[in-house]
């Protein structure tokens, strides 16, 4: 049995923190491969040391001095080394690294210091060898993952040393040179070392017990999601559902490795664990859990006798392609079709897009209608179970709310509803109460 071990920023915010990654890695053996992301924020108005890093670096950018920002980062290390009684030499590395800051210092290699940093005082504090992640996770110069390199290293190094600690968030190009990954990308860090080592479970340690089945701010105490797919999570965090990076999924799908998010300040508490074969799961919900977003425009295009008409929607596509627009949804009717895209992502050029369709499409009417929420209710139970979307309308229209579109795959897991914004949070309260209440 081995286990990846991955604990986010408010996890390693402080010497407390510490500790209590220290009690939860010593309870258990198999917990051999640590990846730790920078320290985060300590209480809500706290700062997390990425995020002062990036601030550093605008600072430099505009020839102001940073030094107020640098002390912040310099003195949440100390404090962390100096309450743990730690011996790294950490005061030599940020001399080093203020030293950079005056000599145009690379983004990414400054950014990166917070997990660098992080990892280092945690390995020490572990007594784990500390491994840095630009000899471990190797990307090609496209930014995809060269996984036979990353295997030969990771080979090389667990030959000698069986516990490592490793910084997320990073890893370097072909060249040697630094690349740090998206916001949160530390999870994509565990998820990689999770598929190459073929580790039994990726254990993602963060400040919640597991994956809300609704948003708390608009669901009063929702419950937590026991089990769930890939795929239900998929769906859930590309409809704004935040727990992971979205790109953490791909590399312990691959492999089958299950994914158990857990708490590290309730570390007894089951959390959720996503995996691909769920057919043990038990549990009685018939919904796995409901996400939305705000803010998306649906441009309609009608046309008499459309559907003789070959290639129409393709001509229309071919606009939104020229203009690079993402597209959402694509529900149709006999002789008129919608487009639903994120209304930012055409602001600018609305107008120029719609007289482009009018020319290619000769359409009847175009219109537009923005300020569209697009709301999803996720279940893997939907397939083949009747009066489900039945039950969803039943209580959208008991509770007075307008459905502008419905979108639903073939693979029947997502219900896709688009209501007005102003409806929004109504409308998932209102499943959440049908479904779970
Ligand atoms: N420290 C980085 C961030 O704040 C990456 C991570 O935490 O995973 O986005």
């Amino acid at each position: 049995m081995l286990k990846i071990v991955k604990f986010g920023g408010s996890s390693v915010a402080n010497a407390t923190q510490f500790s209590k990654v220290k009690g939860i890695v010593e309870s258990d053996p198999s917990r051999r491969f640590v990846v730790v992301s920078a320290s985060g924020r300590q209480h809500k108005d706290d700062n997390k040391i990425t995020d002062l890093l990036y601030l550093c670096h605008a600072h430099i950018k505009y020839n102001i001095s940073c030094d107020n920002i640098f002390k912040m980062v310099e003195s949440r290390f100390l404090e962390i080394k100096n309450e743990l009684n730690l011996s790294y030499d950490i005061q030599k590395d940020l001399d080093y690294l203020r030293l950079q800051l005056d000599k145009n210092v690379d983004l990414d290699y400054l950014v990166s210091r917070g997990e660098y940093l992080t990892a280092l005082l945690m390995a020490e504090y572990l007594g784990y060898e500390f491994v840095d992640a630009k000899d471990l996770i190797f990307f090609n110069y496209d930014g995809s993952i060269d996984y036979p390199k990353m295997e030969k290293a990771l080979d090389a190094i667990t030959t000698k040393h069986p516990r490592l600690v490793i910084p997320g968030f990073y890893g370097s190009l072909p060249n040697g040179t630094l690349k740090i990954m998206s916001r949160g990308g530390g999870d994509v860090t565990g998820s990689l070392i999770a598929n190459i080592i073929n580790a039994s479970v990726y254990e993602n340690w963060t400040d919640v017990s597991g994956i809300l089945m609704a948003d708390p701010r608009i669901v009063k105490n929702p419950k937590q999601i026991e089990v769930i797919n890939y795929s239900e999570l998929r769906e859930l965090s590309y409809m704004g559902a935040s727990v992971l990076h979205e790109e953490a999924i791909f590399p312990v799908k691959d492999k089958n490795i299950p994914i158990h998010i857990l708490n590290t300040n309730d570390p007894t508490c089951n959390g959720t664990i996503i995996k691909e074969d769920v057919s043990d799961d038990t549990s009685n919900h018939s919904i796995t859990g409901i996400a939305g977003k705000k803010d998306f425009s649906i441009i309609t295009i009608k046309k008499k006798h459309m559907s003789n008409e070959v290639g129409l929607i393709r001509k229309a596509l071919d606009v939104f392609d020229r203009y690079r627009v993402s597209i959402e949804h694509i529900p149709s009717g006999i002789d008129s079709f919608s487009i639903i895209v994120e209304s930012a992502s055409i602001k600018d050029f609305l107008y120029e897009m719609i007289s482009e369709i009018k020319k290619e499409c000769t359409p009847d009417e175009v219109t537009v209608i923005d300020e569209i929420a697009l709301i999803a209710t996720v279940s893997r139970k939907m397939k083949n179970r009747a009066g489900m979307s039945g039950k969803l309308f039943t209580t959208l229209g008991k509770h007075g709310i307008s459905v502008a579109v419905i979108s639903q795959t073939s693979d029947e897991m997502n219900i896709i509803v688009g209501v007005h914004n102003d409806d929004y949070s109504k409308t998932i309260k209102a499943i959440y109460d049908e479904f779970e209440g």
